[in-house]
């Protein structure tokens, strides 16, 4: 399968090459040539399949004949090797959880996904790969232990001093092996920026083969999509078969994943994107207004994006039909005082503790059902990560009674390793150049 940048079509690469390159010269976004409907076989007999058949299904038809079938398969069994259950709360309402991964977010589809791709690509003899990742908190957990032992790779994560939470750090940090963690005296901006000066960098770049694992890789949108229809699948086991997604957005990777498996033939009645204040995409599907912002700091952090990346591909994939995308997605965006109030709202209605950004998706959802007939579509929100990696954000009481995860507990008691720079690029590049 080719690739086109969504800034030109007609330049047209191979998948390796979008994922290497990650993002364009032209600085558009890679998206396959052709989305094609899924042979009717499969999608009318989709809960006769188990999620790695699922994910299979659905690689091949974006990737072509890009990777044989059975090394795929591989990839898809050492990947997507965790459950993501759809639980149901009420009638009409189910929370899919998406934090089963190792890093306890549902950016371990992608990074994990991500990185057995790259790995797989590399041949023998190649360079090492070295992985710069600037984070907020999730992205980096589940980028170092997606590549934690993948050999011929190194990954570098940047995170903002002070700015992540306690488990995330140590998912940051506790690694060695192939994972280095730099603690930046600075924001995720400042972070962000040495990253991207790095890769402009000529003396870096002849030195290193720097690659990006940010969620603008082809090859983390294409992983998003299987749990989907694996969503989908399981509510057709219980006989629903009208169904409502609604995701908690911030640079529109995830809902822009479900909308890849709506063209491929998911049949999804709506699509609900859920924003904090960073409300750029409700806004615009309100006025037809797209007006970027910097982002405002929020409690659902991850989702502080004022200028969504994956929003590009978006519209590239309604681009014959933009009144069709008006119709498909909603958007809704809460403030923090709503997000916590959502937070109590879940645990007092089913004894449930979501993550501030769950909460918003399962906000959104009860207002969007709230104006819809009764007795309708089946609502599923997206878990986007588990509670314990917010605890300082979340009620006093209900972080209390958060079930701590084995594999957390077991962080407690490693040591943080991280190297300690500024925000100077000078700084930053003597580190990289020194420590080969
Ligand atoms: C990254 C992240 C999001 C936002 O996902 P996008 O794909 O960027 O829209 C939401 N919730 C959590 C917990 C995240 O880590």
């Amino acid at each position: 399968m080719k690739y086109y940048s969504t800034n030109n079509t007609s330049a047209r690469v191979a998948f390796k090459e979008a994922v290497f390159n990650s993002m364009p010269q032209d600085e558009g976004l890679y998206m396959p040539v052709s989305i094609a409907r899924l042979d009717e076989g499969f999608l009318d007999n989709l809960d006769s399949y188990t999620l790695p058949e699922i994910a299979f299904h659905v690689a091949k038809n974006l990737l072509g004949d890009d990777i044989p079938e059975n090394d795929l398969k591989a990839i898809i069994r050492e990947a997507i090797n965790f459950y993501a259950p759809a639980v149901e709360l009420e009638e009409r309402i189910y929370v899919l959880e998406l934090f089963h991964g190792p890093s306890l977010a549902f950016k371990d589809f992608g990074a994990r996904f991500m990185s057995r791709v790259m790995s797989y690509f590399l041949e023998a003899g190649e360079k090492q790969l070295d992985v710069l990742v600037a984070t907020s908190g999730d992205t980096g957990g589940a980028v170092a232990l997606g590549f934690l032992g993948v050999p011929n790779t190194r990954v570098t994560i940047l995170y903002p001093k002070g700015k992540v939470s306690g488990i995330q750090e140590l998912q940051l940090t506790t690694n060695g092996r192939n994972i280095r963690a730099i603690e930046v005296d600075g924001t995720f901006d400042d972070c962000q920026a040495l990253v991207k000066q790095a890769f402009t960098d000529p003396q870096l770049n002849a030195k290193f083969r720097l690659t990006s694992a940010n969620s603008i890789n082809i090859a983390r949108l294409i992983p998003q999509t299987f749990y989907y229809f694996n969503a989908y699948a399981q509510l057709l086991k219980e006989g629903k078969s009208k169904v409502v997604f609604s995701v908690p957005s911030g640079n529109f990777g995830n809902i822009g994943a479900g909308l890849l498996a709506w063209k491929m033939g998911l049949p999804v009645e709506q699509f609900i994107a859920a924003t904090n204040a960073n409300n750029t995409v409700p806004e615009f599907l309100k006025t037809g207004v797209y007006q970027a912002r910097p982002s405002v700091q929020t409690i659902s952090n991850a989702m502080d994006v004022g200028n969504p990346s994956n929003w590009v591909r978006i519209e590239d994939m309604f681009k014959q039909d933009s009144e069709g995308l008006k119709r498909l997605i909603t958007g809704f965006s809460y403030t923090d005082e709503e997000t916590l109030a959502a937070v109590e709202k879940i645990y007092s209605l089913y004894n449930y503790i979501a993550c501030p950004h769950t909460a918003i998706a399962w906000q959104a959802l009860k207002d969007w059902q709230q104006d819809q007939p009764a007795g309708k579509a089946t609502g599923v929100f997206l878990s986007t990560a588990h509670p314990c990696k917010f605890p300082d954000v979340l009620p006093e009481h209900i972080a209390k009674a958060i079930v701590i995860p084995e594999e957390v507990k077991k962080l407690e008691g490693k040591t943080k390793q991280a190297a300690s720079l500024g925000t100077g690029f000078e700084e930053f590049k003597r580190y990289l150049l020194e420590n080969k």
